[in-house]
């Protein structure tokens, strides 16, 4: 390897982005790339600077774009493309979004302040999360049903899986990119067709992808994006009567207000939720690879990701130990620019969510926790938030209870397995948990009573687009990766045919 100076550890803008920025960025409505009256300004979170505009969607254009998805997917040919087809324009949209990795990571770190080398592997993950979709579409099957009615009447039964329609796809700040694949990837595979929402401060990467699936052949229409405000056209297409599905990822808190908007038309709703997930450590546990892991996996991001393990519950015998070394590895994170190479964790995405996250902390430290490393923001623009570890917390603090997502830990010292289980289920949510042991029994119990939809041994964070992905509790309704997700994205069609001359039953 050719050692790099200072400079060559800071990626320059690509040329097409810096290009791509000089104009207000339009949405994707059809095949048309829509203006506003009205636009979103971009801000930079590290530099706190302007960095572009983006088209201002409100529920005209939003309507507009329901009507787009709404005529693609009744006119038919989209929904009855073959398998094949379909298949071979998803590989073509994965296989240009990688040769546009390098563009899509950028807008992310400009963005949403997603470190670099983060978002080049989170752009990777996307690839793969397309390409395992194209493999799902031919293997979208139904069942054919062995006649069972006690008169004895003979029928064939099919039940066939069919795409629901239109499919409200609301996404959140966090990983941008990342969070509009997924869902645009189920919705591909299985035929419906999608109007998809990015957060308002996070809008580039979910426009540019919209591009790109024009480009990749994907038929307009398939996927719309519209920029804008959640309570605005957020709201209003959840509420859109033609809208056959909502898939929302995002704050338990907006997932409940898209539960009681979409109820009117009694619209089904997906949720990918926030959580607050544990962190178990074992007294016998490697605490050098268990406090890199924690670090590694609570100050990635900041603690923007809804896997955060933001309560680490460790044996009493080795909490000490493990609250040195974790403090140790949060004062190591290179907290900094995202287009540095070197960034383990940029900032937080806006200078309200900094508020929030200090809030919590200052909140904490008044409530009798003690601060172990970290508590401070940065100096200078940019909504950097340093590395912290709290302890002496009880259960029922605030910071215990409430997701901060921001780079903040508590840890807990615990004497039982049986404790732990108590402790670590103590919560509304139930997205993920880690648990750090090589004791077997202690494994087996844990992974069959923690309440959580992923429960991780002896890793962290670690997805396939072949898993199951969602939450126990308040931390979400279903699962929208691997095979599971079909079931979300489609619905059942029975058709019974007589035979034998008979007619009715
Ligand atoms: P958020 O405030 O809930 O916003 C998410 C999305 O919903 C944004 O596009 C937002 O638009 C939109 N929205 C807001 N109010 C709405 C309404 N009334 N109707 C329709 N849409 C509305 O979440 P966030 O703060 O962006 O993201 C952080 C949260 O996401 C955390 O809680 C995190 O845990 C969760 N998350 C969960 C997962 C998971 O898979 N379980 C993954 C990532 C993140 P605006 O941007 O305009 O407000
Ligand atoms: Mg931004």
């Amino acid at each position: 390897m050719v050692a790099q100076n200072a400079e060559e550890r800071v990626v320059s803008l690509e040329p097409t982005v810096i290009d791509w920025l000089t104009k207000v960025r339009p949405m994707i409505i059809g095949d048309a790339s829509v203006d506003s009256d009205r636009t979103l300004d971009v801000e930079d979170p590290a530099t706190e600077q302007r960095i572009g505009a983006v088209a201002l969607a409100g529920p005209e254009l939003v309507e507009r774009a329901v009507t787009s998805a709404r005529d693609t997917f009744d006119q038919g040919g989209w929904r009855w493309m073959s398998s094949a087809a379909r298949s071979r324009l998803i590989l073509a949209a994965a296989s240009l979004i990688e040769r546009h990795a390098e563009e899509l990571a950028q807008l992310d770190a400009i963005d949403g302040g997603v470190p670099i080398e983060y978002g080049r592997m989170s752009v990777a993950d996307a690839v793969l999360t397309l390409e395992y979709a194209a493999g799902i579409t031919a293997r979208i099957a139904g069942q054919t049903v062995v006649p069972a009615n006690h008169r004895g009447d003979l029928f064939q039964a099919q039940v066939i899986r069919e795409p629901l329609g239109v499919v409200a796809q609301v996404v959140p700040w966090n990983l941008p990119f990342g969070m509009a694949v997924e869902k645009v990837a189920l919705g591909l595979a299985t035929a419906n067709t999608m109007v998809l929402k990015p957060a308002e401060q996070t809008p580039l990467s979910a426009l540019r992808l919209g591009e790109l699936l024009l480009e990749a052949g994907i038929p307009p229409g398939v996927v719309n994006v519209v920029s804008g405000i959640g309570s605005e056209a957020g709201d209003a297409l959840v509420r859109d009567a033609r809208v056959d599905k909502v898939s929302f990822t995002g704050s338990t808190a907006t997932g409940k207000a898209i539960v009681v908007a979409a109820s009117g038309n009694l619209t089904p709703v997906s949720l990918e939720l926030g959580g607050k997930s544990p962190f178990i450590v074992l007294g016998d546990a490697d605490l050098d690879v268990a406090a890199s892991a924690a670090a590694d996996n609570i100050f990635t991001l900041s603690g923007q990701a809804c896997t955060a393990p933001s309560r680490m519950f460790v044996q009493r015998a080795a909490v000490e130990e493990f609250v040195e070394k974790l403090s140790a590895a949060a004062r190591r994170v290179v907290v900094g620019s995202p287009l540095d190479t070197r960034t383990t964790a940029g900032p937080l995405v806006s200078a309200v969510q900094r508020h929030r996250v200090a809030g919590y902390v200052d909140g904490a430290l008044e409530d009798g926790a003690t601060l172990a490393c970290g508590g401070a923001s940065g100096e200078g623009a940019g909504y950097f938030y340093a590395p912290t570890v709290l302890t002496g917390t009880t259960p029922r603090m605030t910071i215990n209870r409430e997701e901060v997502f921001g780079p903040v830990v508590t840890v807990t010292p615990f004497d039982t397995v049986d404790e732990v289980v108590g402790l670590a289920n103590d919560t509304t949510y139930g997205l993920a948990a880690g648990v750090w042991t090589n004791d077997l029994s202690a494994v087996q119990r844990l992974t069959r009573d923690l309440q959580a939809g992923t429960v991780w041994v002896n890793t962290y964070n670690l997805f396939d687009p072949a898993l199951p992905f969602g939450g126990y509790k308040q931390s979400g309704w279903g699962r929208e990766t691997g095979m599971a997700a079909v079931d979300l994205y489609t619905q059942t069609k029975t058709v019974a045919a007589a035979t034998n001359g008979r007619t009715s039953s």
